[in-house]
């Protein structure tokens, strides 16, 4: 079995223009240096979730399920769609996909009540198992003021999925350090917290961090940006994870984000084939230690 557990769809309502431009930058520049005009609503695949995605792409790579986690960006810059509509879509989106697709919550804890409504409501009304979070729009994990966030993620017993390493556009990259989570999981045994990206620059404090709390896990999405030019970097990053945080990290792909440089596809085979671990430490990577940890 393969499991996807970083994957992300949208609407162009649903994010503000400003993390769109951030998102297909270089995109915009072809555009503008072939064609000289500004971005389109929809030119671009990462513009818009075409219906049957992202299940199509899963298929041709092999992926039995993915984890959806929404993007709230409505606090950066206005949006058409608002976090409720967004979060209410992805949902049912994936309810008709029987259980190939796991949607976790996606919303921002400056919401403050809000934010506890809407963690609420899915969990209640679809049984969500987990919430992803996005500190880099302006909130730091270890301020008080988002105890009773993480309060109730403990007390619900669910997974938090947080953004680490480089953000885009207007966001703040020092936010999303895996140290600033230390006294957030310290206090919470209940809650399971994923570094994605392997907490990218930042990876020595995820694995320092591991090291202390078993209740830390991390995915290997983006490792792609460095594929094709550098594969023994990524094969290294790969190696690397498995010796220091063994049994806890998960594929991922953060499709569609890298899928024109590096499909989907193409990074399963990389995983699958490349000698960056033996077979037991491949099957927990693809699916098996986020099973666990879901059981957990
Ligand atoms: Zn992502």
């Amino acid at each position: 079995m393969i499991i996807d557990a970083h994957v992300h769809i949208w609407k162009r309502t649903m994010l503000p223009d400003v993390m769109m431009e951030a998102y297909l930058e270089p995109l915009v520049l072809l555009d503008q240096m072939f064609f000289g005009g500004k971005p389109g609503e929809k030119d671009w695949l990462t513009s818009e979730t075409e219906p049957g995605e992202p299940v199509r792409t899963m298929d041709l790579a092999k992926i039995d399920r993915s984890v959806i986690l929404p993007l709230d960006f409505g606090l950066v810059g206005p949006v058409r769609d608002n976090i409720e509509l967004y979060n209410d879509w992805v949902f049912e989106y994936c309810g008709s996909f029987g259980d190939r697709l796991i949607p976790f919550v996606g919303v921002d804890p400056q919401r403050g009540q809000d934010a506890l409504r809407l963690v609420n409501k899915y969990v209640k009304s679809f049984d969500s198992k987990g919430v992803k979070v996005y500190p880099s729009t302006g909130w730091s994990p270890n301020d008080p003021k988002m105890d009773p966030f993480f309060d109730l993620i403990d007390d619900l017993g669910l997974v938090v999925v947080t953004h680490a390493g480089a953000s885009w556009g207007p966001l703040n990259d020092e936010l999303s350090r895996p140290e600033l989570f230390h006294d957030v999981v310290v206090k919470r045994e209940r809650m399971r917290l994923v570094i994605a990206h392997l907490g990218g620059k930042y990876r020595e404090e995820l694995y320092h961090l591991a090291s202390e709390m078993p209740n830390v896990f991390a995915d290997c999405s983006a490792l792609q940006g460095w594929l094709p030019s550098q594969p023994e970097m990524a094969e290294a990053r790969l190696k690397e994870a498995v010796e220091r945080m063994p049994g806890r990290v998960f594929f991922g792909s953060d499709w569609p984000l890298f899928d024109l440089a590096y499909c989907q596809s193409n990074w399963v085979e990389f995983v699958q084939e490349r000698n960056w671990g033996n077979d037991e430490a491949k099957e927990g990577l693809l699916s098996g230690n986020f099973l666990r940890m879901m059981k957990s």
